[in-house]
């Protein structure tokens, strides 16, 4: 079998690890060709060392390149990533670089790449169009690496001709699950890095506490899959066990379950169609004894109804929903608002946001500028 060469974007973060844990187990079938990452330089030494890419990539210069790591090319800079694709040209792209920061990559990758392998939501949720669109004009097989699309997209080998009414969406229901509305308006950064089932980087394990994300992946899957919001159920699953379900017309519903690990997802995704082995733990169901399911609470959770709605207004109004979260949820880890303001300033900055229409991905940065703007204002306002 011949080597597959991989760009990981995003190398430092928890995807980004957790490919490289893959490429470490087989490297006889991948080859991690390009590293990329923000500003940890010295963890991105360490991956270069081990992985010994072809080009290697940081946003932020560092001061000193270590004199072992200097073989292969270097590029610095806030376009690194596009740079790093353009010089190196690998067969697969693993986009796992956080937030519509991750775009550029996703479009290039499209361009540069045979196939793109993607964990980074936010390209979808604010370029769903376009990058869907461009990915059915040149060909190129897009990936989902999330877990409940990887799960959608597995239980979908089984479809054949037959078309599917819904998509379940499975949720853990984040940190704060349990918690009262009064208990969540102060939780704080601690509390809410707390994942009981996954661990993340912390912009993903924000999103979970406010259930943004699971809105997001709703958006995610309607590109991706093509459904309309309508046909995407979101269920609180706690144990994380099942990871999304497909329905057919005739009731009859796939799920794909397993133990909560990543490695599993972005394994599939690397390996597709094929499938590789790591240290999985084996599904033990009678030790779990029981899964349970409840229907989300949008009153304390009013970010799984903003997403729902930026989705069914269209146009801009999900690259809007999305530039509020992102310039909330940085705030709240700087500890400068509340917990429970993040919710309140999406949904300001949606209400104070005119929809507009998404042409090009220029579109989608005036829209993203023109949210960060005004959420930007009301996190003075909600300041602690
Ligand atoms: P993380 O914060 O752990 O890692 C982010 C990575 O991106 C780091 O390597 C960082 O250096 C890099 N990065 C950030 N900004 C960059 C920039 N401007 N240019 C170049 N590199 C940059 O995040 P994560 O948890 O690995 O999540 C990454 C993406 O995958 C997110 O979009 C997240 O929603 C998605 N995702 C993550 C998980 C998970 O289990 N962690 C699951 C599903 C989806
Ligand atoms: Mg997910």
């Amino acid at each position: 079998m011949s080597k597959r060469t991989i760009a990981v974007l995003g190398a430092t973060g928890s995807i980004g690890t957790q490919t490289l844990d893959i490429v470490r187990r087989y490297p006889d079938r991948f080859e991690a060709s390009v590293l990329v990452a923000h500003s940890s330089a010295a963890k991105l030494f360490e991956l270069v060392r081990e992985f010994r890419p072809k080009v290697a990539a940081l946003s932020v210069e560092p001061e000193h390149i270590p004199e072992d790591v200097r073989f292969c090319q270097w590029i610095f800079g806030e376009d690194c990533s596009v740079k790093a694709l353009e010089a190196a040209k690998p067969q697969d792209a693993l986009c796992a670089i956080v937030g519509i920061a991750g775009l550029d990559a996703v479009w290039t990758a499209l361009d540069v790449c045979e196939r793109v392998l993607l964990a980074n939501k936010e390209a979808l949720v604010t370029g769903g169009t376009l990058v869907m669109e461009k990915a059915a004009r040149l060909g190129k097989p897009m990936l989902p690496v999330d877990s409940e699309h990887s799960a959608i997209f597995q239980c979908l080998q089984a479809k054949q001709d037959n078309p599917v009414r819904r998509l379940h969406l499975t949720a853990s229901g984040g940190a704060l699950r349990t918690w009262t509305k009064e208990q969540m308006r102060t939780a704080t950064v601690r509390d809410v890095l707390a994942h009981p089932t996954w661990n993340m980087g912390g912009k993903i394990t924000v999103d979970c506490a406010t259930m943004l994300n699971k809105g997001l992946e709703v958006i995610e899957a309607h590109y991706l899959f093509g459904m309309p919001a309508e046909k995407i159920k979101v269920t609180v699953h706690p144990q994380s066990i099942i990871h999304s379900m497909i329905e057919f017309e005739d009731g009859s519903v796939l799920a794909q379950m397993g133990n909560p690990d990543m490695r599993g997802p972005i394994g599939y995704a690397m390996a597709y169609p094929g499938r590789v082995s790591y240290d999985a733990k084996p599904l033990d169901l009678p030790a779990l004894s029981q899964l349970t399911f409840a229907e989300p609470d949008t009153d304390r959770f009013p970010c799984l109804r903003m997403a729902y709605e930026a989705l069914k207004a269209g146009g801009s109004m999900p690259v809007v929903l999305n530039g509020a979260n992102e310039a909330a949820v940085a705030a709240f880890l700087r500890e400068q608002i509340p917990f429970g303001a993040i919710a309140e300033i999406i949904e300001e900055t949606l209400e104070k946001s005119s929809r507009s229409e998404i042409t090009c991905i220029g579109d989608v940065y005036a829209a993203d500028a023109q949210a960060r703007a005004v959420a930007a204002n009301l996190i003075g306002r909600h300041s602690c």
